[in-house]
Order: structure tokens, then sequence, then C-alpha cells
């Protein structure tokens, strides 16, 4: 049963970071609330203040610019991002995992800024985003502040937002020249979060080394996870199958998984091997083409 709250609905995002500082620490913010009325239907989470972001049209936008990059409005759909033209062209890897992202009708009304801030170390676009070096612009009646994503997951569902601070914006650079990225997770229903999920980035250069490696492990641990020691298993190398096998061996390693009903320990660990592999290997075919 959901406890009462006032419900309290901006027309503006000033108006919204207004209505966060005047009741900072007694207000939540709702967007498509996929996430966060579950723990509120379970008497988890119980708040004075509802603040419900949905109708905020000013941040439902995706934006692309050959020298900036993509933008995304914190309210843009999941269904949206899967449906873009210019981001099935410019980053494919994002259309994609969108696709298996939870059913049309969660997708239709769940956001990007949403499931980002809700910091489900299982969510599937945060390592997707982190291997393409993903940034969030947060906002406050103060000011705005960028900080990259690599830095906005400090805890289990804990993030460096402050309680007067909402994500107005996802900022994504333009994909490097001779880019491959690819991401998989493992699940036990179909479009269910993932037990495990693995995102990699790589870049090739003129003789066929990769230039860089950026690999993103989710729900490996409390946040999701930069494999370093598999990156650097690959980055300035000539690429063998080889490496992909010993990248898939070190992500293991860089993994802090813990078990539950889903999956022990030990197979969350080899199915971070066997998808770091894989996905490795996908990407460094897209970019050495
Ligand atoms: C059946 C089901 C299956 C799902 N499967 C998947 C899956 O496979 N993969 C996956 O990644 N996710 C999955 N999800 C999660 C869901 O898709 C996302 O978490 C959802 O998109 C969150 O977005 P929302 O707009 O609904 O956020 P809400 O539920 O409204 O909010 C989530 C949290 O974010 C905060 N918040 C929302 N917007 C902002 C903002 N702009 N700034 C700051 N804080 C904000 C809220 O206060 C809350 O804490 C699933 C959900 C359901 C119900």
């Amino acid at each position: 049963m959901i406890q009462d709250f006032t419900y309290l609905k901006p027309g503006t995002v000033k108006e919204a970071l207004t209505l966060l500082t005047d009741h900072v620490d007694e207000c939540k913010i709702v967007c498509g609330g996929q996430s966060l009325l579950i723990p509120m239907r379970q008497g988890l989470l119980v708040t004075e203040y509802l603040m419900d972001i949905k109708g905020l049209d000013e941040l439902s936008y995706i934006k692309y610019d050959a020298k900036e990059g993509l933008k995304l409005g914190a309210t843009t759909t999941h269904r949206a991002i899967e449906q873009s033209d210019v981001i099935k062209k410019h980053y494919p890897v994002l259309a994609l995992m969108e696709e298996r992202l939870a059913s049309i009708q969660t997708r239709n009304w769940g956001t990007i800024g949403g499931n980002l801030a809700h910091a489900d170390s299982a969510g599937d676009p945060a390592p997707v985003l982190m291997t393409l070096g993903a940034k969030v612009k947060l906002a406050s009646a103060k000011g705005e502040r960028i900080i990259p994503l690599d830095e906005f997951y400090t805890d289990l569902f804990e993030s460096a937002m402050e309680h007067d601070e909402m994500i107005i914006e996802i900022q994504v650079p333009p994909p490097a020249a001779k880019m491959g990225a690819a991401y998989q997770k493992f699940n036990l229903l179909q479009n269910d979060m993932g037990v495990v999920g693995v995102a990699a980035m790589m870049t090739a250069d003129a003789n066929g080394t990769c230039k860089d490696a950026r690999i993103v492990l989710g729900n490996a641990g409390v946040t999701p996870i930069r494999a370093k020691n598999a990156e650097q298993v690959l980055i300035g190398k000539k690429i063998s199958d080889q490496l992909f096998v010993e990248a898939g061996e070190a992500a293991a390693g860089d993994a802090d998984p813990v078990g539950d009903i889903h999956a022990s320990e030990d197979f969350r660990r080899h199915l971070i091997k066997v998808l770091t592999k894989r996905m490795a290997k996908q990407a460094w075919e897209q970019a050495s083409k």
C-alpha cells in the first residue's frame, strides 16, 4: 500500500528545481515510475512530496551534432532512443541495448534519466554509455554541473547526485574514427534485467593495433564496474583471439560479484569471462573493418 504524499507537478525545469530546493530531503522525483513505484508499493520508500517530471517536454529530446555528439534529455523514453534513426546510425550499440531492455510497455514509459538516477547496477544503459564516454548534466537551483558517468555511481542504488539536484541531460561524445562497440547481458527471462552484462568499446589505429578499449561490467558489483585490467590487456596491442581470452580472464578478476538467487558468485565470474571475450571481439571486428 502506497503511503500518502503530496503530488507536485512542475511546468518547467526552473519550477522543478525550486520545488526540489524548497522540499529538499522530503521530496522524491518520479518520471516514468517504472522503478520508483515498486519500493513505494512495498512500503520500503516513503516520501512526503512526489514531484512528477514526466510532463517536462523541454527535457525530452535527442540531438546529434558531428562536433558535439549526442545529447539526450533526461525524460527521453527508452523507446524513443531505440527507434531514433540518428542513434541507429552513429551509436547502433545504444539502440540495440534498448531493444532488449524490458518490454515495449516499459520502454514506452521508462526514461533514460530515471534509469541512470535509479543507480541499479544491473541497469543496461549505464555500461554502454560508460564505454561511449558519456557524461551526465545535473542541475539544481544553484546551477549546473557535468560529471563523467564513470564517476556518477558511488554505491548500491547510490550516486553522486545531491538531494537538490536532478539529471537534465546525458551527453555522449562523437564516435571516434574506427570504433566498434558491443553489449550483451545474460538473462534468464528474455528482456529482463541481466544476471550480468558486459559492454565493450574498442578503437583501431591505421596499423590494426588497438588504440583504445573500454570495458564495463553490469551487475558484477554494487555499481557498474570499469574492467581496467581487461582494458590494459588490449590497449596498444596487435589483437589476436588469445588476447580476447586474456581480457575475459582479467575482467573476471576486475568484477566484484555476489551470489544471489539468480547466480552464484562463481557463475557470474564465468559469465563475465565469456561475455567479455565475445563483446571485445565483436567490438574489434567492427572497429577494424
Ligand atoms: C518489468 C520491468 C522490467 C525492467 N527491465 C529492465 C531491464 O531489462 N533493464 C534495465 O536497465 N531496466 C529495466 N527496468 C527498469 C526501468 O526500465 C528503468 O529503471 C526505468 O526506465 C526508470 O525510468 P523511470 O522514468 O520509470 O524512473 P522512475 O521509476 O520514475 O525513477 C527511478 C529513480 O530515478 C529518480 N529519477 C527519475 N528521473 C530523474 C531525474 N531526471 N533526475 C534525478 N532523479 C530522477 C527517481 O527519484 C527514482 O529514484 C525494468 C522495469 C520494469 C518495471
